[in-house]
């Protein structure tokens, strides 16, 4: 029976073999889903799929796209959303 944190949907079963010719089983943490577009739902670019504990060691600009709602809409609807707002000031 594993440990109790490894009892965990989130751990990942590793096979290794050692040198020795036995097979361990290393325990990983899996990858985390996409970043994703708060209004269509896209996978964003720019975005590294990590946990985020590993996130936070990167810079800042490494994080995720430097431009405004960078990391949080998707290019096509920042841009959608601009033009909404400017019309909307003008109207
Ligand atoms: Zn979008």
């Amino acid at each position: 029976m594993p440990q109790p944190r490894y009892r965990s949907r989130s751990a990942k079963k590793h096979f290794v073999r050692t040198p020795g010719g036995r097979v361990v089983i290393h325990y990983e943490k899996k990858k985390v889903d996409f970043a994703k577009c708060a209004l269509c739902g896209k996978p964003l670019g720019g975005v590294p799929r990590l946990r985020p504990s590993e996130l936070r060691k990167l810079p800042k600009s490494s994080r995720r796209p430097e431009r405004p709602y960078g990391g949080y809409l998707c290019p096509n609807c920042l841009s959608r959303k601009i033009k909404e707002t400017v019309r909307g000031m003008f109207m």
